[in-house]
């Protein structure tokens, strides 16, 4: 189905060329982007991009300078944050501390005076989804971190929120119970179809929960796209270091390729610079005994990492890391041939400024 600009305004949530600055110092630069309705869409970046700041936009907790923001077709960009039809789950979740787990999540629904079997109805259907039944009774003090991050989300969802935001909720949790989160997040997310923007600073995170996300750098977005995508192709250095996906190698043009520490590297694509950078997927070099017919490399296997489901050699010259399933006779000291086939050298968007 083609999207034309206008159906994309009225079917989900637009925002529209946002600008905000604290003082001089521009927070969020030019942001545009539109997420569908029933996505699971991420704003991922580094620390002080500014994704908080665009979630804030969104829930209404802060006013953007210029630009605009439409939900289901209508402008909210003035709309205050109590009228929108958005949640929000903090970091900190949040929660009333001398309140109970019931009451936590039924807040919202007694202070905007909905009836008392309506609020039974809904909490209750909450917390059962949440696997919190057992727990309603109990106070925040006396639940675990993973516990009180799925009160947090029990006491966003019941509102029936168009769009729930969360702002890295999973970061008090250690990294085997994010995990789990994270996958309930997913199934969640997909039971409900409803749209849920999550901020993270963990690459991770982003690629296991969405169905798009966009990844942001000094306020502005750099690459927007399924994680496939932006794992795959990675738009510039910085999305490829960010993601912690390829290796990097710094080069210069010359005819039909590039020149590198590794020798002339044949490429398919045309080099719109002069120095740059090609990348390569560790898992995308070829190791063999013998030279390849293109793009071939010798080196030395300094290192083997066991991963699991595969080995990573660690190689001289270098750093080049190469993943592989094939590792029965490469021990380290060992000479091998390494084929960076020109189809899966990428040319990165220079972003060296
Ligand atoms: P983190 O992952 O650390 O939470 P972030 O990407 O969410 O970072 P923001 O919280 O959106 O980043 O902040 C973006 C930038 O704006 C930061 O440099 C921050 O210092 C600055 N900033 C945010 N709020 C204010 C404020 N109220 N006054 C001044 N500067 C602010």
């Amino acid at each position: 189905m083609s999207r034309s600009p206008e159906t994309i305004i009225e079917n989900g949530l637009a925002i529209r060329n946002v600008c905000k600055h604290y003082e001089d110092f521009a927070a969020l630069e030019d942001v545009s982007l539109h997420v569908a309705p029933g996505e699971f869409f991420t704003l991922l970046g580094p620390s002080g991009c500014g994704k908080t700041t665009l979630l804030r936009i969104i829930a209404g907790l802060e006013l953007a300078d210029s630009g605009q923001i439409f939900s289901g077709g209508k402008d909210i960009t003035r709309l205050p944050a109590i009228k929108r039809q958005v949640n929000t789950v903090f970091q900190s979740y949040a929660l009333f501390p001398h309140l109970t787990v019931w009451e936590n999540v039924a807040f919202g629904l007694r202070s905007r005076k909905f009836p008392a079997g309506e609020i039974k109805r809904r909490v209750e259907r909450r917390l059962e989804m949440l696997d919190l039944g057992a727990l309603a009774g109990r106070q925040p003090h006396q639940l675990s971190g993973g516990q009180k991050q799925r009160v947090a989300l029990a006491r966003a969802l019941v509102n029936e929120p168009d769009v729930l935001l969360l702002d890295e909720p999973m970061s008090a949790l250690d990294a085997r119970l994010r995990a789990q989160v994270q996958e309930d997040l997913r199934r969640l997310q997909r039971k409900l179809g409803r749209t849920f923007i999550l901020v993270t600073h963990d690459q991770a995170e982003a690629l296991v929960c969405s169905d798009r996300m966009a990844v942001m750098r000094d306020g502005q977005i750099v690459q927007t796209g399924d994680p496939e995508a932006v794992y795959d192709y990675p738009k510039n250095r910085f999305v490829a270091e960010f993601l912690g996906v390829a290796n990097l190698i710094p080069c210069t043009r010359v005819p039909g390729g590039v020149q590198t520490a590794f020798g002339f590297l044949a490429l398919e694509q045309e080099v719109p610079w002069e120095k740059g950078t090609v990348a390569i997927r560790p898992e995308w070099i070829r190791v063999g005994e013998h030279p390849p017919e293109r793009n071939g490399v010798r080196v030395r296997v300094t290192d083997i990492v066991y991963r699991g489901t595969s080995f990573e050699l660690w190689v001289e010259p270098g750093p080049l890391r190469v993943r592989t399933s094939s590792y029965r006779r490469i021990n380290p000291g060992r000479e091998i041939w390494l084929e960076l086939a020109p189809e899966e050298l990428q040319v990165l968007e220079d972003d060296t400024n």
